[in-house]
């Protein structure tokens, strides 16, 4: 039997990958030339075994021993998510906040021990997923309050449980990765199609409750419209819904645990609604002279009620940066797919509308992806990847997102763009600031900007802090969400208790006191401590 690839503990993929530092210096130096700041004189991450912890202030008791790891890697990894801020720090070893002990549940017997011993002791409980948070999701920084943290790995829920042929659905466990449940779905002949950036990692149980976003523009893409019914383990007892494929009776108990970032409870299956595979598919690229005006083609195409499966719209910088584009002009990366219909047509009627905005394209594929569309995919996949060489080679790289409605985007584009351009400024000297559109609806876009600046080495965190707080700012006063696609967390906090109304946070943290008595799940995220 193979050994279990391990993770790397400050960055994305596994340890194995790392590439050799020659070539990490040449594609440091390649990048730095790009993009006109950076060095190729890279720096090294801190050794795990140089990293140093604070001793576990609890332990597990005898009777959860066995699903005990307090190695040096389990507390490294599982004490923080994969934002810049976070990526930073682990390379630094700074890991001022280690969880107490990593416990891996094998079964929801295991996970009502876990809580029920957490919530006698007072230990926070942190649900871990594929660790892929943005947000401070996954940090154990829950306040002094608690005696310890117990951080619970949720990787031994990953098996496909259940196809249901006739209603197109499958139970799949909560742990199960995009991988390991699209290779099982694929036995079927079957395809959940949700593709967040994170796909690798990040895992079913986790994108129901961040809500997460697959990259698809349009129509099914949130995992939201995926859920037919979830069953999770609470503190009082389990959380299962009816699997229905609709219901009006009452608010729903899905509904309610989309987007519950682990405070209600484990998600530990859910029934999804799969499909066959698509086999038909037309796609192209489009340039335009300016971003605004392709943004009126799109909603324009939106508001034909098509329904593309991609329409990512780059601006110039963004394309540039991607491959996709010359530096000049935006490019609208447009495609449909279908199982078996024929799309052609669709893609004619989007063609179109951009052709009246004065939007110009070469050729239109039906197979693979090419030219801007295939360059725009690759950059994508490799994004992850990339931002860590940005953490070694001193380029601040960051993302952050949101979604307004159509009336109010051209004002927040302006004003975010410049609070930021404003705030690069004043913290790193200079850099840029990119936008691009990463899903788009009838009524608004959401707009996802891409920050990349010159990196004072040490000084980081603060900074790119600071870039954000003038972003969020700027967010919020322009009527945008703190967040489209990557959740609450504890870091978007400040930004979020001003978006949800007061009323409503109060029936939550009811809600919570009745699921979680002793309050151990995941303090600080969405609500409280
Ligand atoms: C490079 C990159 C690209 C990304 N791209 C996207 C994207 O395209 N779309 C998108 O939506 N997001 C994206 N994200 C954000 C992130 O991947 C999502 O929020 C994802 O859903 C998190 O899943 P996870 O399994 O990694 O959860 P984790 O990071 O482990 O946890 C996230 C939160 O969910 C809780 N949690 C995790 N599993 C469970 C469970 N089974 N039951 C209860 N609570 C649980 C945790 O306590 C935490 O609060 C990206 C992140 C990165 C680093």
């Amino acid at each position: 039997m193979t050994a279990p690839r391990v993770r790397k503990h400050w960055g994305w993929g596994f340890e194995d990958e790392e590439l050799p530092r020659a070539e990490i210096e040449q594609a440091a130096a390649g990048f730095s030339a790009h993009i006109g700041f950076g060095t190729s004189e890279i720096e090294d991450p801190k050794p795990l075994d140089e990293i140093e912890l604070r001793a576990p202030r609890v332990n597990a008791p005898a009777e959860l021993a066995h699903l005990a790891d307090s190695s040096t890697h389990a507390r490294v990894f599982h004490s923080h998510g994969a934002a810049y801020r976070d990526v930073v720090r682990a390379f630094r070893g700074e890991i001022t906040n280690p969880t107490d002990v990593v416990l891996r549940p094998q079964t929801e017997a295991d996970i009502a021990a876990i809580f029920k011993w957490c919530s006698a002791e007072g230990v926070a409980a942190i649900p871990f997923g594929g660790g892929t948070s943005v947000v401070g999701g996954v940090e154990p920084s829950v306040g002094s309050q608690f005696a310890g943290v117990a951080t619970l790995d949720l990787s031994a829920f990953n098996r496909l449980e259940q196809v249901d042929e006739i209603s197109g659905a499958a139970r799949i466990g909560g742990g199960a990765t995009g991988p390991q449940l699209e290779q099982a779905l694929s036995a079927h002949g079957l395809t959940l199609r949700c593709y967040p950036q994170s796909f690798q990692f990040s895992t079913l149980g986790g994108w129901v409750v961040t809500r997460a976003g697959g990259h698809f523009a349009t129509a099914e893409t949130h995992i939201d419209d995926l859920l037919e019914s979830a069953r999770a383990v609470t503190p009082v007892g389990v959380w299962g819904s009816r699997r229905l494929p609709g219901s009006g009776a009452g608010p729903s108990p899905d509904r309610m645990l989309l987007g519950s970032e682990g405070t209600l409870g484990v998600v530990t299956s859910a029934w999804v609604r799969v499909r066959p595979k698509p086999g038909s598919r037309a796609q192209t690229s489009v340039q335009f002279s300016s971003f605004r005006i392709a943004a009126e083609a799109v909603r324009e195409i939106v508001q034909a009620r098509l329904r593309p499966a991609n329409l990512r719209l780059l601006d110039p910088s963004e394309a540039a940066l991607t491959g996709a584009g010359d530096g000049q002009s935006a490019v609208l990366v447009v495609g449909f797919e279908a199982e078996s219909r024929d799309v052609s047509g669709e893609l004619d009627q989007a063609l179109a509308i951009c052709s009246v905005h004065g939007g110009k394209w070469e050729r239109v594929s039906s197979g693979g992806r090419e030219g801007a569309s295939g360059a725009w995919r690759e950059a994508f996949l490799r994004a992850p990847y990339l931002r860590d060489t940005f953490v070694r080679m001193g380029v601040l790289s960051e993302t952050f997102e949101t979604a307004v409605t159509w009336d109010k985007f051209p004002d927040l584009l302006d004003s975010v763009t410049d609070a930021v351009e404003s705030a690069l400024k004043d913290v790193c000297g200079g850099g840029r600031v990119s936008c691009r559109f990463t899903h788009v609806y009838p009524d608004g876009p959401a707009p996802y900007f891409t920050v990349l600046a010159p990196a004072d080495r040490g000084s980081e965190v603060a900074q790119w802090d600071a870039i954000k707080r003038a972003a969020g700012d700027a967010l919020i006063a322009a009527g945008g969400t703190i967040t489209h696609h990557h959740a609450v967390g504890r870091d978007h906090r400040p930004w979020y208790d001003q978006q949800r109304p007061e009323v409503f946070a109060r029936a939550f943290s009811a809600a919570k006191a009745a699921v979680d008595p002793a309050g151990i799940l995941n303090p600080g995220v969405l609500i409280g401590p």
